[in-house]
């Protein structure tokens, strides 16, 4: 299996602590401290001695000091078909997120081993949507009487225990850049959706590029009796949300964007389709990762651009673009903290131990899960 996240309470903020929702409390071996001068040395001369047996995978997200060893940069898609396509690679390291590493595994050839250098960088999305519960939500369907016309469809950003039931009951895994036409895809199939795990990405695509009304979409929360909803109101609805968010993109609000327009005349508001309804509805522009980065690429000197995605991207972005304006568009900061447990200190560890010959972290999805989660995958591969 999966390293099992199932039957974790989930825990409000400042309410308590889970050690055992800490997967990576107890990664093998000596953490270098992060104060060591030689580091960058260090992770140089064992990525050298690795030579081609590994390959580097650095998440938009991640912290610079990481990113500056990646062989290449993308988002989580983008990098696991990266790693298939180089099979002369033994080792694939990941600098991304667990659900990111389990995708790659699911992707690569049987030979390759995927390495997530902190074991606790899950994604708090992610972990919103356990196996036990979307199981139970399918129940609530069935007795609802809709489960036949319901299609699942999960966002890439999910554990591959979801991957591998959405497999299982013939839906499919989007990605941002690609949600539409899955949706498209799904709609051809039955007469409902049900998305998963964050509910944003879901309503805004139903709502701003498929023509659905607010009204077509409910959501279904895991911690309520029934997900909250009445058989009838499952019965009317097109669109079932699940009940979960990114907790980066989830922070942006309405007055966000009304504060930098009033800030900076002229501003262009760039957001991921990851933030709230009445984010993306206040932006001048919705899109992934990769269309923020071309857009900003295109825009011209001297525009300015308020960008609502993580914010070591968007440092990244206005350091690489210094004749325009890139500015961050909440005035407080917003990392990824699970993503950024990846740091200068981990990777040194990892690399030095893959040197020595101890290959530790090893991210695995079973077979059984891997297969019907390669299912859903491919769908998505297929969409037109
Ligand atoms: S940015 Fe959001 S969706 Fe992405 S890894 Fe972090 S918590 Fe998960």
């Amino acid at each position: 299996m999966t390293t099992p996240v199932r039957d974790l309470p989930l825990l409000l903020l400042g309410s308590g602590s889970d050690p055992a929702s800490e997967r990576g409390v107890d990664c093998p071996g000596e953490l270098p401290p992060a104060s060591d001068p030689a580091l960058v040395e260090r992770a140089r001369a064992a990525k050298a001695a690795l030579g081609d047996r590994v390959f580097v995978l650095g998440h938009h997200y991640q912290r610079d000091e990481v990113i500056q060893f990646a062989d290449v940069t993308g988002d989580s898609f983008k990098l696991a078909q990266k790693a298939a396509a180089r099979p002369e690679a033994d080792y694939i390291m990941f600098c991304g997120v667990h659900f990111m590493a389990e995708s790659a595994d699911i992707l690569t050839a049987a030979h390759q081993r995927v390495i997530l250098p902190d074991l606790g960088a899950g994604c708090s999305m992610a972990d919103m949507a356990t196996f036990d519960q979307v199981e139970e939500c399918w129940e609530v369907l069935e007795d609802a009487g809709v489960a036949d016309d319901v299609v699942p469809v999960t966002y890439m950003n999910s554990s591959a225990d979801i991957k591998g039931f959405v497999g299982r009951h013939g839906g499919v895994v989007c990605t941002s850049s690609n949600a539409k036409r899955a949706l498209d895809w799904a709609y051809s199939k039955g007469k409902k959706v049900l998305f998963l795990p964050d509910q944003h990405l879901g309503r805004n695509t139903a709502v701003l590029e498929m023509g659905f009304s607010l009204d077509d979409c409910v959501v279904y929360s895991p911690h309520r009796r029934d997900g909250g909803l009445t058989p009838g109101r499952i019965r009317d609805a097109r669109m079932i949300l699940w009940r979960g968010h990114c907790s980066v993109h989830g922070r942006f609000t309405r007055e966000s964007v009304d504060d930098v327009r009033a800030r900076v005349p002229g501003v262009n508001v760039l957001v991921h389709p990851e933030c709230r309804h009445e984010v993306v509805t206040a932006a001048d522009q919705i899109g992934s990762t990769e269309y923020i980065i071309k857009a900003i690429e295109a825009a011209e000197p001297g525009s300015s651009w308020a960008v609502g995605t993580e914010l070591n991207l968007v440092r990244r972005l206005a350091n690489a673009h210094p004749d325009k304006n890139v500015m961050f568009l909440d005035k407080t900061v917003c990392y990824c903290s699970t993503m950024n447990r990846i740091d200068l200190p981990h990777l040194v560890l990892s690399l030095e131990s893959l040197a020595a010959g101890r290959v530790e972290n090893v991210i695995e999805v079973d077979p059984d899960t891997a297969r019907h989660a390669r299912a859903a995958l491919d769908r998505m591969l297929a969409l037109p």
